[in-house]
């Protein structure tokens, strides 16, 4: 129950704010999760042969190395990972890294964990309305995000949270249709109309596609 507290409080701050809430938190939490892995326990043989057998970090997560603030936590891990490499290039063979980049898999268990919790125990039979009211009033899940929920949920995803989710890409998607029909020679009049918002509708569509926080 504990958790379940923790995790209301940072689904709650999370919806506060603009873009995917799922997205918001783990790009908090994955900071803090490479900040501690990198800081705290460089010396955690698990993490260092979980990071050695997945080749290092997947680019994106390794993009977060290079402003790191311990340049010597950096150099030790990636020593063990381009000694890998060159053992490799002399043999001319490369290996096949089966890990996954392990903060891609603490990811992984961070979207399971907070979408679980959203959907479960907040079905439209309970009476946890203030979840469902600061959910509502946020921007709501990104695609990735949602499809990830489906894929979990199935038909078990409550209504409440598939009609919300649904309205807002039917809505996208019309904007969308509407600022594409605009575009189209001879309907610079029509286009002038559009909102600012509806202008950049584009922008919107991909980042709502590709999740994460800038
Ligand atoms: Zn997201
Ligand atoms: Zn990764």
């Amino acid at each position: 129950m504990a958790e379940k507290h923790v995790n209301y409080f940072a689904l709650q701050k999370a919806c506060e704010n603009k873009g995917c809430p799922i997205c918001r938190i783990i790009d908090e939490r994955i900071d803090r999760y490479i900040d501690g892995m990198l800081f705290e326990h460089i010396s955690d043989r698990t993490f260092r042969a979980q990071y050695r057998e997945a080749g290092g970090f997947c680019s994106s997560h390794a993009k977060i190395l290079l402003n790191y603030r311990d340049g010597l936590a950096v150099a030790i891990l990636g020593q063990g990972t381009l000694d890998d490499y060159i053992h490799d290039f002399k043999k001319r063979k490369m290996r096949r890294y089966k890990q996954l980049c392990p903060a891609c898999a603490e990811q992984q268990r961070i979207e399971k964990e907070f979408l679980t919790f959203i959907a479960e125990g907040h079905d439209d039979a309970t009476s946890d309305q203030e979840l469902r009211e600061f959910f509502c009033k946020s921007d709501g899940l990104c695609v990735p995000h949602y499809s990830q929920l489906v894929k979990i949920l199935g038909r078990k995803i409550p209504k409440w949270l598939s009609n919300f989710q649904e309205d807002k890409f039917s809505s996208l998607i019309e904007r969308t249709k509407r600022f594409i029909d605009y575009s189209a020679w001879g309907k610079q009049k029509e286009f002038a109309s559009l909102s600012e918002e509806d202008k950049v509708v584009w922008k919107e569509l991909a980042s709502i596609l590709r999740g994460q926080i800038q």
